[in-house]
């Protein structure tokens, strides 16, 4: 007899292992599938936490070098970075959140199934860890199995040379140089992270801009502080060959001007994107309807086949642009569990996601950029405001970047706020919580920021789109 449940979640990523915890909360009967030895799927053990741990050692390191500046004397020549402590710090965080949600199964009474799952039709799923076990879902399963990274063709990933972002989180030791492909949010991390350790770091991006997905003004200003710090910024280019040897890599890079360049580095990391995971799971075999990969889903996460639901990384609706983000899979996670649980839910708005890219300087930004705005056929106003400007900043010592606003000049509807700065991934919240609210840029101009704070920038800037910035 197989086991049954009321929901079977597979994957227990940020989006699988809220789904079944939110489902448990309603009172279902719920059980995950993870075939790794931990909870929490790419977010906790690859992406997000480990990523950010590395960046406050970055951060750490940046303070230390910058001593004379704060008064404090040290020999700051001298300081380096010891890799071992940084990942022993690491690895306590991500253990200690791991176990954290092992804890939350078992508050919620969620069953950790440890397996690869297969789904074999019906509402089955066969676990196979040495041994198989069939379970059945009486109401729903969840596919939540994430992604992994992609490479490109013509660069063979060797996994010791030539990385990803898997390999480039457990690096024991800082490279002496280093070549990034790809100038999203995992390149830029990456670069950030590294160059603060002292590596040379080489970015090469295929578009014309660095962080091609945020608004033109952002990446312009992240390109001109990584140039200034020293970080190579090859835009409009291509990686043409990668060769890795015991030592290093021989990259060819063809610029924008069409001249080839020779980069010899230690290691090539491949940061060109992540792809649906769904080896194994027998998607199509059961019926699913798959797009380049990934499981197609409605504006409620069905899949085409009844009582089989998925979200996060794995998924498409069809046309490109669903944002690959943990707190994203954790929202559809929840909108799922109500929906099943038989709560009134209402179809997520991709225009109000929040995306943070913790780069250095950081990136935060919510709704439509300048140009989408325009290509929507809003008549667009835009207002800036500098960070330098502010006191707050000038005592951080972090007066780079700005707050930039988009609105409607006819309805004075915000539509979109992008900043570059310290602390840009905090202050997003307030514009995420305003668009969501359906604000104006009148009412964000009428709300009133504490002094002295980073968050003035956001006031200010929606002054200036009204043409009367008070600092400026
Ligand atoms: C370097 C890096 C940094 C990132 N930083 C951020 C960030 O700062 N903020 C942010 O929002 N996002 C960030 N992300 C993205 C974020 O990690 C993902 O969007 C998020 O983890 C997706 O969650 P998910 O639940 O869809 O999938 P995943 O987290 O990938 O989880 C899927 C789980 O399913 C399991 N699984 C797969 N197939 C099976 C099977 N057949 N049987 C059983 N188990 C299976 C896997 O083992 C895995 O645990 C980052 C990603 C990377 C790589």
């Amino acid at each position: 007899m197989p086991n049954e449940y009321d929901v079977i979640v597979i994957g227990a990523g940020t989006g699988g292992y809220v789904a079944a915890i939110r489902a448990a909360q309603l009172g279902l009967k719920v059980a995950v599938v993870e075939k790794q030895k931990a909870l929490g799927g790419t977010c906790l053990m690859w992406g997000c936490i480990p990523t950010k741990a590395l960046l406050e050692h970055a951060h750490a390191l940046k303070v230390v070098q910058d001593s004379k500046e704060w008064g404090i004397t040290v020999d700051a020549s001298a300081a380096t970075i010891d890799m071992a402590r940084v990942h022993e710090r690491k690895d306590k965080i991500v253990g200690g959140l791991t176990k954290g949600v092992e804890f939350l199964f078992k508050k919620n009474k969620v069953d950790w199934i440890k397996g690869t799952a297969t789904l074999t039709g019906g509402g089955g799923v066969d676990v196979v860890d040495g041994e198989k076990q069939t379970l059945r879902a009486r109401n729903e399963i969840i596919v939540a199995t994430g992604s992994s990274p992609r490479g490109v063709p013509g660069i063979e990933i060797d996994r010791r040379r030539i990385i990803t972002s898997d390999e480039a989180i457990h690096l024991k030791e800082v490279p002496k140089a280093i070549a990034i492909m790809g100038s999203g949010a995992v390149g830029v991390e990456f670069a950030s992270i590294f160059h603060r350790f002292g590596s040379q770091v080489t970015i090469v991006e295929l578009l014309p801009r660095l962080v091609p997905v945020e608004d033109e003004a952002v990446s312009a200003e992240l390109e001109k502080s990584f140039k200034k710090r020293g970080i190579a910024c090859y835009t409009g280019a291509k990686v043409t060959s990668a060769k890795a040897s015991a030592k290093g890599v021989d990259v060819q890079v063809q610029a924008a001007d069409g001249m080839s360049q020779s980069l010899k580095v230690d290691y090539l990391l491949v940061a060109t994107g992540r792809g649906p995971v769904t080896a194994g799971l027998n998607a199509e075999g059961v019926g699913l309807q798959m797009d380049r990969g990934y499981i197609k889903v409605d504006a409620m996460y069905r899949t085409s086949v009844p009582g089989i639901s998925a979200i996060g990384d794995v998924i498409t609706f069809g046309k490109p642009g669903h944002p690959q983000l943990a707190h994203v899979s954790s929202a559809e996670g929840i909108l799922v569990a109500e929906r099943i649980a038989g709560r009134d839910v209402r179809p997520l708005n991709y225009d109000h996601v929040p995306g943070c890219t913790y780069c250095d300087p950081e990136i935060g930004s919510v709704g439509l950029t300048e140009r989408e705005a325009k290509e929507r056929g809003h008549d667009v106003r835009v207002g800036t405001f500098p960070f330098g400007v502010l006191g707050r900043a000038k005592m951080a010592g972090e007066t780079e970047g700005f707050v930039k606003i988009v609105g409607d000049g006819k309805t004075d509807a915000l539509l979109g706020v992008h900043m570059i700065g310290k602390s840009s991934t905090e202050l997003v919240a307030e514009a995420t919580a305003a668009l969501r609210l359906e604000s104006t840029v009148q009412e964000l101009i009428t709300t009133i920021h504490a002094h002295p704070t980073m968050a003035e920038a956001i006031g200010e800037a929606a002054h200036a789109t009204h043409g009367a910035a008070i600092h400026m």
